[in-house]
């Protein structure tokens, strides 16, 4: 019974009533726990960036990465995004966390630009939460100024759920966001409840097909289909499509078929620490090397 009522809480959501039991009661503690000691995590340094290259399928070259945030607590240890990033939202912490992440991935990114090691462009995740904030916009004017990142070398992630939530943007804000001159993506590309209208009258450069299409294009013909689909809905369209999730060469074989332009997966490499990700550019090791190479294993 207890797991029928977890399975109906679950489906129910938060915010309908929901029945007791003790798995449950462990969870909303440990959600409190996550909730009080991510009010310090900010000021007490505990987050870090990794960041996960894009690469263009047509040259094989690191053209871009993905700035992806993790927590370090010294008592919960490594807490995975997947864990807080909700308890962020909730309690409004993603305003000042994401602000962090925009900071610190545009510097990031311009000390590399200065380095020599390319111009890449950074992508950063933005939570519909940020949105209702006033500051998203002077804040991202901000970062691009003080930092000194070119705009163009500045992606933001948002994702489908933004257009069907109740702080939805007006169109207004994307194109004043738009006008700054950096670049909008659409992350988790087919996932949410997709609606073709926003892709219209919204204006997106890039389209992220979410990783779960992908995982099978090897062995389920709809997957194949959905992801060539979104390829041809991509360009026709006049956006461009990245892979998302790619762990072997069979998947990356088949986007390269289809015309995909870029990748970024496990295949070509996890998310790094800035240095091993830096070291990576050092080395110009492009997809080339990789397929030269015997394959290491991904656990
Ligand atoms: P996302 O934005 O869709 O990021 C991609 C996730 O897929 C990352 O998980 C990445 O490590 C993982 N991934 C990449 N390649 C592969 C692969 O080949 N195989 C598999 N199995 N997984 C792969 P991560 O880092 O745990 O992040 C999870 C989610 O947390 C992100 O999904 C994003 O929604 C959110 N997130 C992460 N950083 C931030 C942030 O700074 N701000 C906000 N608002 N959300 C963030
Ligand atoms: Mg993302
Ligand atoms: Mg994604
Ligand atoms: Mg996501």
């Amino acid at each position: 019974h207890a797991d029928i009522a977890m399975y109906r809480a679950k489906k129910l959501g938060r915010n309908n009533f929901q029945f007791y039991t003790p798995a449950m009661n462990e969870e909303s503690l440990e959600r409190v726990r996550i909730e009080s000691a991510l009010r310090n995590a900010l000021e007490r340094n505990e987050f870090v960036l990794h960041y996960q290259p894009q690469v263009d399928l047509k040259t094989g070259q690191i053209v871009g990465m993905e700035a992806l945030i993790r927590w370090k607590h010294p008592e919960l240890g490594m807490v995975p995004p997947t864990r807080f990033i909700g308890v962020a939202e909730d309690t409004g912490l993603i305003v000042p966390i994401g602000a962090w992440v925009m900071r610190t991935a545009c510097a990031q990114n311009k000390a590399w630009q200065d380095a020599g090691l390319g111009n890449l462009r950074v992508a950063v995740n933005l939570s519909a939460r940020q949105f209702s904030a006033a500051e998203l916009l002077p804040g991202i004017e901000q970062v691009l100024a003080e930092t000194g990142l070119e705009p163009s070398c500045l992606e933001l992630e948002l994702t489908e759920s933004l257009f069907m939530s109740d702080v939805t943007p007006a169109v207004d804000l994307l194109h004043r966001m738009k006008s700054l001159g950096v670049k909008l993506s659409i992350d988790d590309f087919g996932t949410g409840y997709s609606s073709f209208s926003y892709l219209s009258r919204f204006p997106i450069d890039v389209l992220k097909i979410d990783r779960s299409f992908v995982n099978d294009i090897t062995h389920d013909a709809n997957d194949a289909a959905i992801v060539a689909s979104i390829i041809t809905l991509a360009h026709n369209l006049r956006l461009s499509v990245i892979a998302e999730g790619v762990e072997t060469a069979e998947q990356l074989d088949y986007l390269r078929q289809q015309g995909c332009d870029e990748m970024q997966g496990y295949y070509f490499s996890r998310p790094l620490p800035a240095q091993d990700f830096e070291q990576l550019l050092r080395q110009r090791r492009g997809l080339a090397a990789l397929e030269d190479e015997p394959q290491v294993a991904v656990a």
